[in-house]
């Protein structure tokens, strides 16, 4: 719940609405995750929400994975039935979020209640149970659409992860991608509401957070609509130096082929030194060859935006029937667009021991159901 919403189950009960924003500062700022404890409450009222059912809610971590890299992932459970979604916690971070000039260089280590050291990390999200969109290369597609996650799910899986690293939020060094299960544009609202909790109450700053869309036009239509002070970044998945093979790995590009979606994407006012971000999965043969990067420069070239290119070496699953790139292809790859002129980072596999790189999450589910 937002603020206002808070105030109105207030004024329900006949309390004033400011109690409303007492409340939002007891569970979004301090944490608080007892009703008893929001100490800002009068003691009768905090016991009428108990007795009324009332409760202050994270999805609950079901399971931890943790990876020989430091890697952790969770899978995670809402209260509104059994369906999990995985949430994943990068400590260290990694060269494709933070390789954009605005994140600066590590500085000395904290440690964590886990007693692992961390002076920065990144936490993966999810945005809904499965996907519909029909990625030829990615294993949440296989499963499917199963059902949009809910305000509170999206913003509470980044919560609980907060709560498990004791990260204080506005000194420890935090980012966040919308890059976890789902297409984040495809369940706008929630997921906007979800940004807007997470930026106005738990006190994240919107320009950590990097949200990826496989490119929904109508969806990147309302996100350029939204300010500078609440819109995280913007990483658009290219994964294909052009409509013919995007459409083969992307179906959704016949409905809304790269133009489109570059077009809309032109509808962002960006920051000072923002870049759009342009993902990159190398598929082995099909996507990672030098004719390739050549095109992607010139692609991205042409769209005159400041942008920069996130290389993901492609994470295999069982039954997707592509080949993780060699080595030297993605060295290759992402020596041509540096010469080219294009920023080009290279997104380390992260966990892939516990299966929590990209694209590799179902792999879970599976075993889980
Ligand atoms: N639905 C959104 C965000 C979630 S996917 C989107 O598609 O952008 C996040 C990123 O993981 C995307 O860039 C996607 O191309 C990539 N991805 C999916 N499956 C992958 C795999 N098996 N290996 C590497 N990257 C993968
Ligand atoms: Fe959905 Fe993104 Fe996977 Fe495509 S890559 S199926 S949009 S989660």
């Amino acid at each position: 719940m937002n603020v206002s919403e808070l105030g109105e189950v207030m004024t329900s009960l006949g309390e004033p609405k400011w109690r409303g924003r007492q409340i939002a500062e007891a569970i979004y700022r301090q944490r608080i995750v007892d009703v008893e404890e929001i100490s800002t409450l009068p003691k009768g009222l905090r016991q009428k929400l108990t007795s009324m059912g009332w409760r202050v809610g994270r999805p609950t971590v079901v399971q931890v994975f943790t990876s020989v890299d430091g890697t952790e992932r969770y899978l995670v459970q809402g209260q509104l039935d059994g369906l999990t979604v995985e949430t994943v916690w990068m400590p260290e971070g990694d060269e494709g979020e933070t390789g954009d000039g605005l994140d600066g260089e590590s500085e000395g280590g904290t440690e964590d209640r886990t007693g692992r050291k961390w002076d920065r990390g990144t936490i993966c999200d999810s945005s809904q149970v499965g996907c519909a969109v029909s990625c030829q290369f990615c294993l949440t597609a296989k499963l499917g659409l199963q059902r949009n996650l809910t305000v509170g799910e999206i913003a509470g899986q980044v919560v609980a992860v907060l709560d498990r690293h004791g990260v204080e939020v506005g000194r420890d060094r935090v980012n966040l991608v919308y890059m976890g299960m789902g297409e984040p544009f495809l369940n706008y609202d929630n997921f906007m509401g979800a940004v807007r909790l997470l930026v106005e109450e738990v006190g994240l700053s919107p320009q950590r957070m990097t949200v990826s869309t496989s490119g929904i036009v109508p969806g990147i239509q309302r996100f350029a609509e939204e300010g500078p002070e609440i819109r995280p970044k913007l990483a658009i998945s290219l994964n294909a130096p052009n409509d013919e093979v995007r459409s083969e790995v992307m179906p959704i590009n016949r409905k809304w082929p790269i133009e489109q979606v570059v077009d809309a994407v032109r509808g962002v006012r960006l920051r000072a030194k923002e870049r759009i971000t342009f993902e990159y999965v190398l598929l082995g043969g099909v996507t990672d060859q030098p004719k390739h990067a050549a095109e992607v420069a010139g692609l991205v070239r042409r769209t005159g935006l400041p942008a920069k290119v996130n290389l993901i070496a492609w994470n295999p699953g069982p039954g997707v029937p592509y080949a993780t790139p060699s080595n030297d292809a993605v060295e290759t790859f992402r020596g041509a667009l540096r010469s080219a002129g294009i920023p080009a980072y290279l997104r380390r596999p992260r966990g892939r021991d516990i299966y929590a790189a990209c694209g590799q999450l179902k792999r879970t589910m599976e075993q889980m159901n």
